[in-house]
């Protein structure tokens, strides 16, 4: 009978040098799955680790000692070692799989199968996901601190794609804002960017989704994650390779859900410079004048987000802050003025409220104040109450023309008397989009047209619309300057006018039709003449006259800007 010992030294002496090779292969294989995925898998799916290591390491055990055990004498009997060592670590494998594959802890699509083709297709799908799902951006909060970016196995890596792919869609479209709420169908939210001043849907998402997004953007702004009802606001730095971008992060709690806006460079939303303001001459000229005589009230009147505050900090420049005390009152300065001392108001913080505000700083006869905003009736009446032969006060009314801005001035004060007797002069800005200088199409207007514009047909030879595409190599392809929208940009359109003593008694009249006669005669350009003129000179299109024309009139003043832009007036809108 032959000892254990004698059989080993048998063995180790009598073996070839390629057999002990051959027979570590199936042991590292196995080791590798072993490691790499049987263990991971238990890990993943809490199943009990120790327990299935124990019983790898068993196997193992028995195989190691089978192989070391075999009769190595003839090659048949080495090739039936080596079958059974196979067999002992598959079946290890096999078991595991088995075992575990029927745990309700293990989701069906995670099962573990030995289908090789399956191993390729997960092996693939994974490398895809590790190439088309790369962090690209750097998120980082107004104090620096960066947002980490998860795990790429991590379910929150996915999350983190998606809200990337949000912000990447929202500018490469051009965007100025981008955001995600509710869309008004159960359990599903969507995207709205803001082009070139125009609302486009974009990608809609089950809410599931959406919220995790805006759970990420709110973190990256160091926003209380958990506070899903009050308004917050905060920011974030974000790098896209070369390209920086700086984002305000708003949330609230809205209908359904939530809703977050991603308010890109805010700084850069003031759209013009006061030199190209874009007044026609005979209108800069009026303004001039307005401001050369800084004494009452001047209504700034425009819409929401269209072109008020641009308009208000360009008038303002006209202004010499070094031999005058200029300051504005703001809900949020959207720019830095030098010299001008900017007051903000914050609804959200503890104090006095606007009108007060407003009292306080009118109180020491400031040469030029501006109010972006006259929130209610009291604010209103302070602004009447200030001594107007020593002050110059800009207050802007939400309406869309000059008219309007007067109406909407009239009855914020609610004192014909009072808000007469303080208007001095009204200005209206529009915001237009200008066309794509790339790809806008010439065409020649019909005679018929022209006349309803009431453009001369002798000397309106041509005129663009818009395009959005180009012809490259015979194959038309959207416009790359546009992205197809056909338009590039936006551009004020104005009215400005004095207000005398004569218009002053036609406003506490409330005789609306004949100040409207009135101000025609002046020889001033309308707004609607104004767009004309620049349909005329190719800068925008007849159609996008028509679209901007045809928004919503006069919306009821209001403190906060709305979001979304009202769907109907809540005042009459002037007779035309
Ligand atoms: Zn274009």
């Amino acid at each position: 009978m032959l000892g254990i010992p004698s059989l080993l030294a048998d063995g180790l002496i009598l073996v070839s040098f390629w057999k002990p090779v051959v027979l570590i292969l199936p042991f590292i294989g196995w080791g590798w799955i072993v490691t790499r995925v049987l263990d991971k898998h238990a890990a993943r799916f809490f199943l009990p680790r120790e327990m299935w290591n124990i019983g790898h390491m068993t196997a193992g055990l028995v195989a190691l000692l089978l192989a070391v055990l075999m009769p190595v004498e003839g090659e048949g009997g080495f090739w039936a070692g080596f079958g059974a060592v196979v067999l002992i670590l598959l079946g290890d494998i096999v078991l595991f799989a088995q075992i575990t594959n029927k745990d309700e802890r293990v989701p069906e699509q995670f099962h573990l199968t030995l289908d090789f083709s399956k191993w390729t297709e997960a092996r693939k799908a994974k490398a895809d996901a590790k190439k088309a799902g790369k962090a690209e951006l750097v998120i980082r909060a107004a104090d620096k601190s960066l947002l980490g970016v998860p795990a790429i196995d991590a379910p929150e890596f996915q999350v983190r794609l998606a809200a990337e792919s949000l912000l990447m869609r929202a500018m490469d479209a051009r965007a100025s804002q981008v955001e995600l709420a509710p869309a008004g169908k159960e359990n599903l939210y969507g995207a709205v960017l803001t082009i070139d001043g125009v609302r486009t849907a974009g990608a809609t998402m089950p809410a599931s989704d959406a919220v995790k997004i805006i759970d990420l953007w709110k973190a990256g702004a160091k926003l209380d994650v958990n506070e899903r009802r009050k308004p917050l606001q905060g920011e974030v730095n974000i790098e896209r390779g070369e390209r920086k971008v700086k984002a305000r992060v708003s949330s609230v709690g809205v209908q359904g859900g939530m809703r977050l806006t991603l308010l890109f460079n805010p700084d850069q939303a003031v759209r013009f410079k006061p030199d190209k303001l874009g007044l026609l001459e005979a209108q800069m000229n009026e303004l001039r004048e307005i401001v050369a005589d800084p004494k009452g009230t001047v209504i700034l009147a425009g819409m929401p987000d269209g072109g008020r505050t641009s308009m208000m900090y360009s008038v303002l420049k006209l202004h010499d802050a070094y031999t005058t005390n200029v300051q504005t009152i703001e809900l949020d300065v959207q720019d830095a003025l030098e010299g001008i001392r900017q007051n903000v108001w914050d609804p959200m913080a503890e104090g006095p409220d606007f009108s007060t505000l407003t009292r306080s700083i009118l109180r020491r006869d400031p040469d030029v104040v501006a109010l972006a905003e006259v929130p209610d009736q009291n604010t209103a009446k302070e602004i009447c109450k200030a001594d107007q032969e020593r002050s110059r006060i800009y207050a802007s009314v939400k309406a869309p023309n000059a008219l309007a801005g007067l109406q909407t001035w009239m009855k914020l004060v609610g004192d014909a008397e009072m808000g007469a007797k303080a208007a001095h002069g009204v200005v209206a800005v529009r915001l237009v989009r200008r066309l794509c200088s790339n790809c806008r199409v010439q065409y020649q207007p019909a005679p018929d047209m022209l006349k309803k514009l009431g453009l001369p047909a002798d000397k309106v030879k041509v005129l663009y619309k818009k395009g959005g595409q180009v012809i490259l190599k015979k194959d038309p392809e959207t416009c790359p300057a546009c992205q197809g929208t056909g338009y590039a940009g936006q551009e004020g359109i104005f009215e400005a006018y004095k207000i005398g003593p004569a218009e002053q008694e036609l406003l506490k009249a409330g005789d609306w039709n004949t100040l409207r006669t009135e101000l025609r005669k002046r020889q001033l350009p309308s707004m609607q003449q104004a767009a004309l003129r620049k349909a005329v000179d190719g800068t925008t299109s007849i159609e996008e006259i028509t679209r901007v024309m045809a928004e919503p009139q006069s919306p009821a003043p209001a403190g906060a800007q709305p979001a979304v832009k009202p769907a109907a007036s809540a005042q009459p809108a002037p007779k035309k």
